[in-house]
């Protein structure tokens, strides 16, 4: 076949791997099982690593799920850089010799039938283009993948004719603040005016929403190493050093975070004082959605420097926090931000919609507008200090 096997770029820092890369691996192990089960194959399930003396992470790749592994070693391969790491993964995935090695029938390998990326800073931009580069369609942010034999009838891809799609990967993601899924298909062109095939069926995933498979050290697979080569216009961009800045706001110690969304529109600028005196009460730190990062409201240059910023974001496009304690205040509960908050110990929503996803979310739901309940909230918690006081 010329498209087989289902390959997941990992991405890892020195040769551990990121929560999402262990994640996707164990949704990847669970579909090719069912898959094979159902098609009746032994397609596998193929860790694409990139990395500079990480080779050891190969053998923890197989424990959580892999196959194999196909390794790419070289010291211009120590720290990420688009340009190279595109190149390296495009060239990994249309590589039959490297196939033969784990899976010797594969004699017409083309490229992979599926592949996956992480839906983070790197993967986000990764995916794209290396799918350019491939020839194929992505299908970004996804958190639910099924793989099924769909009837399709469409005026562009069938000319209008039913035609059966099989072993299609359905892609699903939130849209509308996680209101409605959309489910995305890559589909080969079957109208003669236009045929052509889309290969690999790929698309990056939403970190935080599939769960690694256990670990078994007992597993066997195949690494197989792979030595790139550089084209040097592609090295022009050097990386000299690293150095991690660490972030002033302290998701990290804080037991509790206070975070506030879209919500505060009525207010704007009392609403985020509100949430930073509840903040401030409980000494928590302040959080808030994507969208108040880019600014949507008018407010003055104090709050908006202090607290609608990118560093504050919860969820896929900022941080992962997991206090004892979370207030999302205004917040509806998208999938993007939920994945950043939904280890918290405890969670609180307060909101007028009891329609919006995050009740669902929660441990408590306070129907209601912040600028009713926090006041509210305020004044027992001021009630009942001098008694906590007191029991110290
Ligand atoms: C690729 C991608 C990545 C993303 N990454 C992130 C991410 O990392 N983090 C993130 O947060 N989002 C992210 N998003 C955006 C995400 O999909 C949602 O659009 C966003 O989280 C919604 O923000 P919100 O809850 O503040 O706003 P809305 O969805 O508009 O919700 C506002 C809520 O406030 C409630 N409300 C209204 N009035 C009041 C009031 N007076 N008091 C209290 N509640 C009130 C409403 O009922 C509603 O539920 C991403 C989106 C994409 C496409």
């Amino acid at each position: 076949m010329k498209y087989e096997h289902l390959y997941v770029v990992i991405e890892h820092d020195a040769g551990k791997p990121v929560p999402v890369s262990l994640e996707m691996l164990g949704e990847a192990r669970r579909l090719m099982d069912g898959y094979n089960k159902k098609y009746n194959t032994d397609e596998k399930v193929v860790a694409v690593v990139l990395g500079s003396n990480a080779r050891k992470l190969c053998d923890e790749l197989i424990s959580y799920g892999a196959d194999a592994v196909i390794y790419a070693e070289s010291p211009e391969l120590e720290y990420t850089r688009n340009i190279v790491d595109t190149k390296v993964i495009s060239r990994i995935a249309a590589d039959r010799n490297l196939v033969l090695k784990f899976s010797p029938k594969s004699t017409d390998f083309a490229k992979p039938r599926y592949m996956f990326f992480a839906a983070d800073n790197i993967g986000r931009q990764l995916s794209s283009t290396v799918m350019a580069e491939l020839d194929s369609g992505l299908a970004s942010d996804i958190n639910k993948l099924v793989i099924s034999d769909l009837k399709i009838m469409h005026q562009h891809k069938t000319k209008g004719k039913e035609e059966t799609y099989e072993r299609t990967l359905e892609m699903y993601r939130p849209d509308f603040s996680g209101f409605l899924w959309t489910t995305i298909l890559c589909l080969d062109n079957r109208n003669p005016d236009i045929a052509r095939e889309y290969y690999p069926q790929a698309c990056s995933i939403i970190p935080g929403v599939f769960a690694p498979i256990e670990r078994d050290q007992s597993r066997k697979g195949v690494i197989v190493d792979y030595s790139p080569s550089f084209d040097p216009r592609d090295l022009q961009v050097k990386v000299i050093g690293r150095k991690i800045v660490k972030s002033k706001v302290d998701f990290d110690s804080k037991k509790a975070v206070v975070s506030f969304g879209r919500g505060i529109k009525d207010a704007p600028e009392q609403n985020i004082r509100l949430a930073a005196e509840l903040a401030k009460e409980i000494d928590a730190e302040v959080g808030v959605s994507l969208p108040i990062s880019k600014k949507p409201y008018a407010v003055s240059e104090s709050a908006s420097s202090t607290y609608m910023i990118p560093d504050r974001v919860v969820g896929t496009s900022g941080r992962k926090v997991i206090p004892l304690l979370y207030v999302a205040a205004g917040i509806s509960g998208a999938m993007h931000h939920l994945a950043g908050m939904k280890e918290s110990e405890f969670v609180i929503a307060i909101n007028p919609d009891e329609e919006a996803p995050i009740k669902g979310e929660c441990d408590m739901f306070i129907k209601g507008r912040m600028e009713d309940v926090i006041p509210a909230l305020l004044e027992e918690l001021r009630a009942l200090r001098p008694k906590v006081e007191a029991r110290r």
